[in-house]
C-alpha cells in the first residue's frame, strides 16, 4: 500500500450513500431509469432560480476577465463579503462587517479551515446525532476525533442533557446543523439557549473557549412557517457556516461562507487563522466566479414549494400505508423508522421494489432509514406501488 493508513481505512469504508447512488445508477442501466426509485443523495432537483443564471451571464459580460476569474484575498472579494454581511444584518442585526466575513468552498470548506485552525492531534469535536457522516471525516483530517451525543429518539431535538459529561479539556467545537440532516426536525429557540448556558460554563471549567459551529445549508428549506432560531446571536462563541448548495441548488459550484462575529473570545485570531487556512489547505479562495455571483443573489431561494409538495405526499402516503414517518419540518430528508428490526435487510429488500434507501447508521443513529426528497415529484409519483408492495412484504 502507498497510502496511508489513515486514507486506507477511509477507502475501506467509502460512503455508503455514495454506494448506494451508483448502486441506483446500475439498477438504472438495467431496468430503466424510470423504473428506479432513488432516494439516496441530497442533490437538489429544483431548479436553479433564473436570477443566478442571468447573473452569470451579466457578470461575465460586465467584467475583465482578470477580475472575474483572477485571484484575491484567500477570504474572498470585499465587495462581496461586504454584501454578506449586510445580507445578514438586515435578517439578523448581528453589526457585520466585510471582514468577519470569509468566502468558502461550501459548508465543507469552512468547516475544514475551522478545524485546520483549531485542532490538535487528539482534540475533540462533539456532534449530536443524527449527524452529517462526514463530520466525522472533516475532524480526522486534522487529528481529531468526532465525540457523538446520542440521539433523542422521542423528539429528534438536541439531546442536551448528555452533551456536559462529554465535555473536557479536549473538546474545541460543538456542531449544530439546524434544519437537521437527516432529520428534518428544527431545533427551538428554547433549546439553542439551554445549550448556550451549558457550554458557557463548560467553558468555565475547561479553561477555553468552545466554538459552536452553526452548520446551516438549509436554513431557508423550512415549511410552515417554522423559524430557524440564529445561532451566533445566542451563543457568544459561534461561527455561522452557510452553503448556496442546497438554497440555490448549486452543490457543484462550491461556494459557501462564514461568518465571525467580532463579540467571540479571540475574534482577531480565529478571523484571520480562517483566510490562512483556506490558503493553506489549498482552496486558496472560494470560486471566483459563483462568489460573484451568490453576491447577486443573496435574496434568492429555490421554489419551497418544489420540496414541500414531495414532503407531504411522502409523509401521507407512507403514515397511511403503516410506516412510522417523523415529520419533517425543514431540509429535505425525512426518517422512517425500520419496520424489520435490521435496516441492512429493509435497505436490501427496498432495493429489490428498486427504491433505493439509505440506513441511519453512519448518521449515529441506527433503527431508521434516510429519504432524501429533494428529487423529481413524478418520481415519488411512480415510486407509490413500490412502496405499497415494500409494505406489504414488510407485513404492515
Ligand atoms: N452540512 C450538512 C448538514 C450537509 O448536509 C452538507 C451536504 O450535504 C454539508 C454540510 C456540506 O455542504 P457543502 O456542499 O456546502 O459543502
Amino acid at each position: 500500500m502507498v497510502i496511508s493508513k489513515s486514507m486506507e481505512a477511509l477507502v475501506a469504508g467509502s460512503s455508503t450513500i455514495r454506494k448506494l447512488f451508483e448502486e441506483g445508477l446500475q439498477l438504472a442501466a438495467e431496468v430503466g431509469a424510470e423504473n428506479v426509485y432513488d432516494f439516496s443523495l441530497g442533490n437538489p432537483a429544483s431548479p436553479v432560480p433564473a436570477k443566478v443564471t442571468e447573473s452569470i451571464k451579466d457578470i461575465l459580460a460586465e467584467n475583465p476577465d482578470s477580475y472575474v476569474h483572477g485571484y484575491m484575498k484567500n477570504a474572498g472579494f470585499d465587495e462581496v463579503r461586504a454584501n454578506v454581511a449586510a445580507n445578514l444584518n438586515k435578517r439578523f442585526d448581528m453589526g457585520y462587517d466585510a471582514g468577519d466575513i470569509v468566502m468558502t468552498v461550501g459548508a465543507a470548506g469552512a468547516m475544514n479551515c475551522i478545524f485546520r485552525a483549531l485542532i490538535e492531534t487528539d482534540d475533540e469535536v462533539i456532534a449530536f446525532a443524527p449527524y452529517f457522516g462526514e463530520y466525522r471525516n472533516y475532524a480526522a483530517n486534522y487529528g481529531g476525533k468526532l465525540v457523538v451525543v446520542p440521539p433523542d429518539m422521542d423528539n429528534f431535538d438536541l439531546n442536551i442533557n448528555e452533551l456536559d459529561a462529554l465535555i473536557n479539556p479536549k473538546t474545541k467545537c460543538i456542531i449544530i446543523n439546524n434544519p437537521n440532516n437527516p432529520s428534518g426536525r428544527i431545533f427551538p429557540e428554547e433549546t439553542i439557549k439551554q445549550l448556550g448556558a451549558i457550554i458557557e460554563k463548560a467553558e468555565k471549567r475547561i479553561g477555553h473557549p468552545i466554538y459552536v459551529l452553526a452548520d446551516e445549508p438549509y436554513r431557508e428549506l423550512v415549511y410552515d412557517n417554522e423559524v430557524v432560531p440564529y445561532i451566533p446571536s445566542i451563543i457568544k462563541n459561534s461561527i455561522y457556516i452557510y452553503s448556496f448548495s442546497k438554497t440555490l441548488s448549486l452543490p457543484g459550484e462550491r461556494i459557501g461562507y462564514m461568518a465571525l462575529s467580532k463579540k467571540m473570545d479571540c475574534y482577531d485570531e480565529m478571523i484571520n487563522a480562517m483566510a490562512v487556512a483556506n490558503r493553506c489547505l489549498g482552496y486558496v479562495n472560494a470560486p471566483s466566479l459563483f462568489q460573484l455571483v451568490v453576491s447577486r443573489c443573496l435574496d434568492e431561494g429555490v421554489d419551497l414549494d418544489f420540496y414541500d409538495r414531495n414532503r407531504k405526499l411522502l409523509y401521507d402516503k407512507l403514515t397511511s400505508l403503516g410506516f412510522k414517518v417523523v415529520k419533517p419540518q425543514g431540509a429535505f430528508y425525512l426518517l422512517v423508522k425500520d419496520p424489520m428490526e435490521d435496516e441492512e435487510e429493509f435497505v436490501s429488500l427496498a432495493k429489490k421494489h428498486h427504491i433505493i434507501l439509505v440506513s441511519t447508521k453512519s448518521f449515529g443513529c441506527p433503527g431508521y432509514i434516510r429519504m432524501a426528497y429533494c428529487v423529481d415529484y413524478e418520481m415519488i409519483k411512480r415510486s407509490i406501488p413500490a412502496f405499497e408492495a415494500l409494505a406489504k412484504e414488510c407485513g404492515l
